[in-house]
């Protein structure tokens, strides 16, 4: 599975080919086409291709199939941090490819592979609909939805991977296809969940929910209450409903300007969450954590389902983030202490924070309609992340994240997402093995020259 570099390439014949632009290195445009939402990639692929549409994208893969290149899909660079090295590939941005349309008739959304979830969401919401996009509205939709998926309603609908009605996709052959249910099942099976290593997707028809306010936001302590609050927190877990889906981070603000006031360089115990319910309803169930102490700041109420794409808080603009997590099968009192320990108010760490989501719900129930990520097995998911703008810094947050990955391993589910294990290479430890093993067969049958790369590898 390997590519023999062959002549020099004729970037120009390329450019003229298609509607969107080539750029080379030494080109005024390359750094700024090659360069990822996070910062910390550093990427040097062989060349970019800005793509404007499905054809394009066919062009670009024929092309690299005569040219013993590879090509390397990407949208925003979000998930870009645990791709290995671009030599020899193309780095095919999508991002251009924003179009979104939204069926009401059948609540499908049909979206063009480079569009974030921000393009999306109000497009839904105009019909009274909500996506099951994650907690930042700038991640992209194709990598978030083919790595599975995992947002404020997955409680209640599962992974939006498993709501993928059908793809179209430029394969290894630079053939387009249309892969559903009915056609090329294997495909369709593989690319919703198993991430996007087997195919290069050009658009993604999704089931949107009715869905039109929710009872959501955030709670905020001094990080002084993080074992009291995080202690309250997970018995909470144990009573909620699956229509409420919920985390809590461990965070250190730093002093920058583009951070709000109150927030601003402070330290915090902070939980998310998002109800699909009614707002008297709702509060009721979030009375028990506003009496496990007086918030600092209360920014949980009734809300337009909209608004879910930004409850979170995550950073909208590109910097350079450090990030891994890993699944906890559960959780007991000794498992938040030792969360606490590592992040909370006595912890020494440059990590900007330490994050727990609650699972189970929607995300346990298994169906031969799914994808390659079928369920989530595992109660919770850990995942922490810090900004390295050095390389000291850089190797203090890695060091800091195998601490915390090691302090919380009682717990573990010997088991990641493939969206949330940036330092874990491969996909071996997201998938049981006789998924992984079918996944790593589909990506022999249908990229059998490994011409697509993936930020994860079938390996
Ligand atoms: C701030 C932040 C918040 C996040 N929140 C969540 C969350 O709430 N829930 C969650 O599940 N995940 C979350 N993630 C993880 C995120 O889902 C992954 O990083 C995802 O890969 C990002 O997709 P992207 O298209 O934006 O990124 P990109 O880096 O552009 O793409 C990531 C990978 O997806 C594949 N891919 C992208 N486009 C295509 C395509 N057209 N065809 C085939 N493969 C393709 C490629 O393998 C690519 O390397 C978050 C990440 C960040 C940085």
């Amino acid at each position: 599975m390997s590519i023999s570099p062959a002549e020099a390439p004729d970037l120009e014949a390329l450019g003229a080919a298609i509607r969107g632009d080539v750029i080379a290195p030494g080109d005024p445009g390359y750094d700024a086409a090659r360069q990822a939402w996070n910062l910390i990639a550093d990427q040097h692929p062989a060349f970019v291709v800005q793509a404007e549409s499905t054809d394009d994208v066919a062009a670009v893969v024929r092309f690299a199939r005569e040219h013993g290149l590879r090509v390397a899909p990407q949208a925003t660079g979000h998930g870009a941090a645990s791709m290995g090295d671009l030599g020899g590939t193309i780095l095919l941005r999508t991002s251009r490819m924003t179009a979104v349309s939204i069926d009401p008739g059948t609540r499908i959304a049909h979206v063009q592979s480079g569009t974030p979830w921000n393009a999306v969401v109000p497009a839904a919401a105009e019909h009274g609909l909500a996506a099951l996009h994650g907690f930042s509205g700038t991640v992209g939709v194709a990598g978030y939805t083919l790595a599975g998926g995992l947002g404020w309603l997955a409680r209640w609908k599962g992974l939006a991977s498993n709501h993928v009605v059908a793809l179209e996709v430029v394969t290894a052959d630079g053939d387009v296809l249309r892969v559903d249910a009915d056609h090329e099942p294997d495909l369709f099976w593989a690319l919703r969940g198993g991430g996007g290593d087997h195919a290069i997707v050009t658009a993604l028809e999704l089931e949107l929910v009715e869905l039109t306010t929710v009872y959501a936001g955030a709670l905020l302590w001094p990080i002084e209450q993080a074992s009291a609050v995080a202690h309250a927190w997970l018995q909470w877990t144990r009573t909620v409903p699956e229509t409420l889906t919920s985390d809590i981070k461990l965070v250190r603000l730093p002093p920058l300007p583009q951070i709000p006031e109150p927030l601003r360089g402070r330290s915090l115990v902070m939980i998310g969450l998002a109800f699909a319910g009614d707002a008297a309803q709702g509060e009721a169930l979030v009375a028990p954590l506003r009496a496990v102490a007086e918030p600092y700041l209360d920014m949980v109420g009734e809300l337009p389902a909209a608004a879910l794409a930004a409850i979170a808080g995550d950073p909208v603009d590109p910097g350079p983030a450090r990030g891994d997590g890993i699944l906890l099968s559960d959780l007991d009192a000794a498992g938040i202490d030792a969360f606490v320990d590592v992040a909370g108010p006595d912890a020494d760490t440059p990590l900007l924070q330490l994050e727990l989501r609650h699972l189970g719900g929607a995300l346990d129930v298994s169906s031969p309609d799914h994808g390659a990520l079928d369920t989530v097995d595992a109660g919770f998911v850990l995942y922490g992340v810090g900004m390295a703008m050095s390389p000291q810094m850089d190797a203090a947050v890695e060091t800091s994240l195998a601490h915390a990955l090691e302090r919380m391993a009682p717990w573990s589910a010997d088991r990641t997402l493939l969206s949330f294990a940036e330092g874990q290479p491969g996909m071996r430890r997201s998938f049981p093995p006789a998924v992984a093993d079918r996944l790593v067969a589909l990506k022999r049958r249908y990229d059998p020259e490994n011409r697509i790369v993936a930020n994860h590898v079938s390996d």
